[in-house]
């Protein structure tokens, strides 16, 4: 798998693609590829000629005392993974690269960003909106592929399309599951065998909250109070945040009403690691 790793490169040859007439499908990805990634390069192949994985640990995103030092990096082992799944290209630059001595340019998408993820970590998507701008000027995608894990950062980068007229398809897909429902993470790796054990409490969680909403429950605060008992009672987790949201405005809801799209979600810590997850729901 050709691997470049200058964005000047690969702008390059993206613009050669393009002019060839060639669809370009972006994944961006932070690597320590798994399951949920290489449906998201499979997906992408389905929608275009060329699809460009990228690695990138992106330090705007994480804040202080996260784990941006330890996230796992292996870029021999995800050229692999992202080869087998349908990628073509690999873009992976350096930090240098990314953000060189004197950078000062950031994106935000004011009130979407202090939400949720962006209220329990200040700044993330700031970062998180900056790095896929940047990839987007870099690889030129026609279409760019998201998964559902990450819910608030598919309805940030659809925001920012919009108001920034990027003019890039927005495709999302649906979060992998391990056989007992923990959404697979690059994180899942921190959990000690013991965390290991407990983590599928948070899907059934969300699956408690979405049994409740299915047989007719309301009230958001009653959903919410359902699920943290699940979490609590049956694991040592300790909660972020269990919200029950709009899922268009992510405004937390009282009551949930009839053709509402309404977002499920969570972030908890087992120890020091912290996962998220989120179920999506339309009554
Ligand atoms: P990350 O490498 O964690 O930044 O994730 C890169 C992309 O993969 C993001 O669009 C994530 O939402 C997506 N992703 C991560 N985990 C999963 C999963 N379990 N299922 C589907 N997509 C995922």
């Amino acid at each position: 798998m050709k691997t470049i790793h200058e964005p000047h490169l690969m702008q390059r040859e993206a613009d050669d693609l393009r002019v060839a007439g060639k669809r370009i499908v972006l994944v961006p990805t932070m690597g320590a590829l798994h399951g949920g990634h290489t449906a998201l390069i499979r997906e992408a192949r389905t929608l275009g000629d060329v699809v460009v994985v990228t690695l990138f640990v992106n330090p705007a995103q994480f804040g202080e005392g996260e784990d941006y030092g330890r996230y796992p990096r292996d870029i021999e082992r995800d050229a692999l993974l992202a080869s087998g799944a349908g990628g073509d290209l690999l873009f992976a630059p350096e930090t240098t690269a990314m953000y060189p001595p004197g950078y000062q340019t950031f994106v935000n998408v004011e009130r979407l960003s202090l939400r949720l993820e962006g209220a329990a970590r200040p700044g993330h998507f700031r970062g998180v909106a900056t790095v896929v701008a940047k990839l987007f000027n870099i690889a030129r995608p026609h279409s760019a592929v998201f998964g559902q894990k990450d819910a608030q950062q598919v309805i940030v980068l659809r925001r920012m399309v919009r108001d920034l007229d990027l003019g890039v398809e927005i495709v999302v897909v649906p979060t992998l599951r391990e056989q007992d429902g923990l959404a697979m993470s690059s994180r899942n790796v921190y959990l000690t065998p013991a965390q290991r054990v407990e983590a599928p409490v948070l899907y059934r969680s969300l699956r408690k909250a979405e049994d409740l909403i299915r047989s007719g429950e309301r009230s958001a605060g009653a959903v919410v109070a359902a699920m943290t008992l699940e979490i609590t009672g049956g694991s040592s987790a300790a909660i972020d945040y269990v919200s029950v949201a709009d899922a268009d405005t992510l405004d937390p809801l009282v009551t949930l009403s009839p053709g509402a799209p309404v977002l499920v979600s969570l972030a908890a810590r087992f120890g020091t690691t912290r996962l998220i997850d989120n179920i999506h729901i339309r009554l």
